[in-house]
This record gives C-alpha cells, structure tokens and sequence, in this order.
C-alpha cells in the first residue's frame, strides 16, 4: 500500500489558524461590542480606550499601559520615549518578525542584528555581549513563539552597561517569566493587537506597558499629536492610537486569554509529547521551567520542504515563521550567507505546525500521525 493510499481524503484541511469566527459564542459577544461602540459613536480615545489601558496593565502586572495603532509602533514609540534614535545601536536578534528591526530603522537607530541559540532559537545573555558596542544603546529580546527568553542575565547585563531594554512580546501575551508576567520586567513591554496573535483585535492594534510614569506620559502624547490638553501641543508627536473599536473587542477577549492560553498550553504539550521520537526535531526551553503559551508552534527539520509537501497530503497545513532571517531581507541589506549561521540554518529547516485554542483532539492525532509518518528524503 502507497503512504497516500493510506491518507483519509474526505477529512477536511486543517488550517495553520482559526480566528474568532471558529467559536460562535464568542462571535455574537463581539459583534454586539461592535454594535455598542457604533451606537456610542465615540471610536478615538474615551473610555474603552481607557479602560482597555487600566485592565491590560493590570493583566500584565505593570502600572501603566499604552494603547497604540500596532505592535510596530509600540516599539518606535517605545525608542522615542527614551531618545533613542540617529547615531545610536539597538540589539535585535536576527531571528524575529521583521518588524523588530523595523521599529528601530523607523526611529533612524541602527538594528545590530545577532544570532540565537539553536536549542531555544531565542536571544541569549551571550549573543548580546559580544554584539554590545560603544553606540549601542537598547537590546530588544524577542519572547518569540510564546516561548520565554531567559532574562535575567539580559537585564543584569543591560544594567551594567547602561543599556535599555524592550522585551518584544508581540508574540507571548500572558506568558509568564518565573513569577511575572513578560513585558513587565523591561523598561517597557511591546504588544500586538494583530488578528492572529494569543491577544488580537479585528485589525491592527498595540500596547506598550511600562513601570515608569514619565515613559508612559510620553508615549501617550507622541501617540497623539503630542496633545494634552485638545490643540495643546507639546511635542512633535503623530497619528498611532488604539481604536476605541479595537479597545472595546479586545476588554472581552483579555478576559478569556488566560483560559486560551492554557488551551494552547495543553494542545502545546499534546503535540510535543506525540511528535518525540519522529523525524523531526522540537525547540528546547530558554531555561528550566520556562513558560511557553505556543503562539507557534514550531518543529525542525533538515528535509523541512518535503516534510511541507507530505503534511499537505495528509491535510495538515503548514506555514514557515520566517523563511528569511531579517539579515538576509532585502530591506537589511541581503547579507552572504554565513554571517550569522543558526537563525540561517534555522530559517532553512523550521516548519510550523497547526495550533490554536479551538482546536481537537482529533485534530492533535491527525497531525501527530501525519508527521509520523514522514521519512525524510521521501
Ligand atoms: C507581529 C509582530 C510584531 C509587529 O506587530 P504588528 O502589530 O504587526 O506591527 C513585532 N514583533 C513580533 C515578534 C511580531 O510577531
């Protein structure tokens, strides 16, 4: 018998991500949010603004938050509030969404980007010592895929060579570093509202928290036209708040995070338990005990393309998180290859599976099994 003779065709594809129109409930309860804000007729600033900031920091056990137009912004902001900009290097590791490295070119810093380990695929204390320069002047650790970068001896480095620091958690709402939650340990944290994310609106949308007030005070007026009180103008700001819209949706869906969180978790661990021992190859924790709340989930291999090919045959839909280290973009230049060999090799053999908070067990299985059956060279 063929492998495909052997694959169930009737059973429909899964896909890499379900939104919220996969949980019907949830559906009608946002919906009617959409109709209160629109009756209210109050979509820029106000009181879903207000009370999204109050909730959020509270979840993410910081004093203040920041509502902003994206998770990019969230990070320019964040450079600007601190006067980072023209002259100065900002540490970025290589192996991250793009937009990290965005962030500090939109503010006219320079990204000095640098390898990750090849256990954790994340930023290491080590990476960022070799990398520190006499410009530099912030390091950004990505808490990439829900997976928690090791950050104290980031922050005690940081500390003792006066470096700032902006945790990038775009991709970890509510995951926790030991006992706090990540984005509050940083001079600020960097949120995205983006639909796919474990926290997402139904467009584009950011936050940053912050335990300092002055910084706070700050981002809110570069967000704003450096306006307070209204046609007070106090800074050169601009055009980056959260909608009130994207507020109000997202006050709903803060309040199931932790459970959705813990779905991801459950599914998380499911899949790595039933995929040891297959051909291919799991990411390893930062450290032990590190959290991980799977806003990917990611698995290697070194035949990663035919591995792509056999999981699409078998129904299971597949994405690559990301197919170019940011080095080798383009926009940063399309560096030789070698320069910074793990996020290369990286970029080359990873493969994200299906995971999210609606999805079944049946499901699980299906994957479990597709990628079991998978022989490399096939
Ligand atoms: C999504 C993401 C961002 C950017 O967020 P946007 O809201 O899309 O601007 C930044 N960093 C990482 C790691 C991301 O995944």
């Amino acid at each position: 018998m063929s492998v495909d003779a052997a694959v169930d065709q009737t059973a429909p594809v899964i896909p890499v991500t379900r939104l919220d129109q996969a949980d019907p409930a949830l559906l009608e309860e946002l919906l009617a949010v959409v109709e209160r804000v629109a009756r209210q007729g109050a979509f820029t600033m106000g009181t879903e603004l207000e009370a999204f900031e109050d909730e959020f920091a509270t979840y993410c056990g910081s004093p203040h938050a920041v509502g902003v137009s994206s998770g990019t912004e969230a990070i320019s902001l964040a450079l600007r509030a601190m006067d980072i900009g023209p002259g100065d290097e900002v540490i970025v590791p290589s192996n991250s969404f793009i937009a990290t490295a965005e962030a500090v070119s939109w503010v006219g810093a320079t990204p000095k980007l640098v390898d990750v380990d090849p256990h954790s695929h994340l930023l290491t204390a080590e990476a960022v010592a070799d990398a520190i320069g006499p410009l530099t002047r912030c390091v950004i650790p990505v808490h990439l895929m829900g997976s928690t970068v090791d950050l104290d001896p980031i922050l005690a480095l940081a500390r003792e060579k006066n470096l700032r620091v902006i945790e990038d958690t775009a991709q970890a709402h509510g995951a926790f570093h030991k006992d706090r939650r990540v984005g509050s340990m940083g001079d600020f944290g960097c949120f995205s509202f983006y639909p796919t994310k474990n926290l997402g609106g139904w467009g584009d949308g950011g936050a940053v928290v912050t335990g300092d007030e002055q910084l706070a005070a700050k981002v809110r007026l570069l967000r704003s036209h450096g306006e307070s009180p209204r046609y007070h103008h106090k800074i050169v700001g601009t055009t980056a708040r959260l909608d009130a819209l994207q507020a109000a949706l997202l006050r709903v869906k803060l309040g199931r995070l932790d459970a959705r969180n813990d779905d991801r978790r459950r599914l998380g661990a499911a899949l790595r338990a039933g995929l040891a021992g297959t051909a291919v190859q799991l990411p390893a924790p930062a450290f032990e005990g590190a959290d991980h709340v799977y806003h990917l989930f990611i698995v290697r291999s070194a035949d990663r393309d035919a591995l792509r090919t056999h999981l699409e045959r078998h129904g299971v839909s597949t994405a690559v998180h990301y197919p170019f280290p940011i080095h080798r973009t383009d926009a940063y230049g399309a560096a030789p290859e070698g320069s910074l060999p793990v996020s290369e090799q990286l970029a080359r053999e990873i493969c994200t599976l299906p995971l999210f908070p609606t999805m079944s067990d049946l499901e699980v299985e299906r994957i479990i099994t597709a990628v079991a059956s998978f022989e490399p060279g096939e």
